[in-house]
């Protein structure tokens, strides 16, 4: 198997700075990572962590909580040190919390220039506490809340406008000599999105944080952000991501990952082949996909299944399958690796499938 991401990917990749986010690598080359953001009362530690715990198991490598309240940031140190995954402060309006929560020992800070107009005169305050305990920033600018001189100077949110907002923000930090900084300048249309990423990836060599913000619900979001992330990360932008969606945040974690996969940046662990079924179809094609893909779900081993609805085109359309079957006639035709092993009746084929994965994958 190759090693991911491979040697083209690499190439591709825009060359920026390294940070260190409580010990996931995020630019310089490194893996391009996901992110979630959790959903709970950040100051109901148990229930908190408990979705920590649903990302982590997802697949999330850094997880952001919101930090709205005092209640908040008192739950910080206890988040911070129980979370398996790197926890980073989600500050709007308050220097005071960003202090807290270097304090608590989170893995990282984010800011919205837009909404912190009192940070302005605490910058240097903050370059330091956050130099002195390692702690990277980012400034996450926002459509939604683009600082209101910008505005007026370009209209509406405009790609210029968030990538000078974001560059602003970043020069007070660098008076201080505070460079530990990742971008994030998001927008709901993802078209913009790409414009500002593309001119922003030009003009600094920070890791960008890639995002469409207030995407919609899983459909519609899963679509704009691939389509933002597609084209971004193909050419090389972007070195850590968040889908953001109207939907649990595990749904966030699985899209993100898929995205990664799908663009050749991850190695995939599960690619269910399955056909669109047509009017030769024997089976129940997408509910017979549904059932194998439960099966597999969580399978130790990098597998491509192949659920085929008929045996006409089964076995020669699915050929680069590790496994698969083709229906037809109340039987399913196993294959592997293209080759048909046996014939099983319908109700056995997912328990088949499973048996010849597990032997095909034995001592790998
Ligand atoms: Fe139709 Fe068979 Fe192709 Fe599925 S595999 S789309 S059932 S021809």
């Amino acid at each position: 198997l190759p090693a991911f991401p491979t040697a083209e990917t690499r190439e591709r990749r825009r060359i920026s700075r390294q940070l260190d986010v409580g010990g996931v690598p995020v630019g310089g080359g490194a893996p391009v990572s996901v992110q979630s953001m959790t959903t709970t009362l950040t100051a109901d530690v148990n229930a908190t962590l408990q979705q920590i715990a649903q990302l982590t198991a997802a697949g999330c490598q850094i997880v952001r909580v919101a930090v709205p309240s005092q209640d908040d940031a008192d739950a910080l140190p206890a988040i911070a040190k129980k979370s398996q995954i790197p926890v980073i402060a989600d500050i709007h309006f308050q220097p005071k919390y960003v202090f807290a929560a270097i304090d608590a020992g989170c893995a990282a800070v984010r800011v919205n220039p837009g909404n912190i107009k009192a940070f302005d005169d605490k910058v240097g305050e903050i370059a330091r506490a956050a130099e002195d305990a390692g702690v990277p920033i980012r400034i996450g600018v926002n459509a939604g809340s683009l600082d209101k001189r910008l505005y007026e100077k370009y209209g509406k949110a405009t790609a210029e406008a968030l990538v000078e907002s974001a560059l602003w923000e970043c020069s007070l930090f660098e008076e201080h000599g505070f460079r530990d900084i990742k971008i994030s300048v998001k927008h709901h249309d993802p078209l913009v999105m790409v414009a500002a990423y593309r001119l922003l990836s030009e003009q600094c060599d920070y890791p960008l944080h890639l995002g469409v913000t207030e995407a919609g619900p899983l459909m519609q979001g899963t679509v704009k952000s691939a389509v933002a992330f597609g084209i971004l990360l193909s050419e090389g932008i972007g070195d850590t991501i968040r889908v953001s969606l109207s939907a649990p945040p595990v749904e966030e974690v699985k899209v993100g990952i898929s995205i990664l996969e799908s663009l050749g940046l991850r190695r995939r662990h599960l690619e269910i082949v399955s056909c669109p079924s047509c009017g030769r179809a024997q089976v129940d094609v997408y509910k017979l996909a549904e059932r194998v893909q439960a099966a597999f779900d969580g399978f130790p081993n990098p597998l491509r299944v192949a659920v085929m609805g008929c045996v006409v085109n089964g076995p020669g359309e699915a050929r680069e399958a590790d496994i698969g079957v083709s229906s037809g006639n109340g039987k399913g035709q196993i294959f592997v690796h293209g080759e048909v092993v046996r014939t099983v009746p319908e109700a056995q084929i997912v328990e088949a499938l499973v048996e010849e994965a597990l032997a095909l994958t034995e001592g790998s």
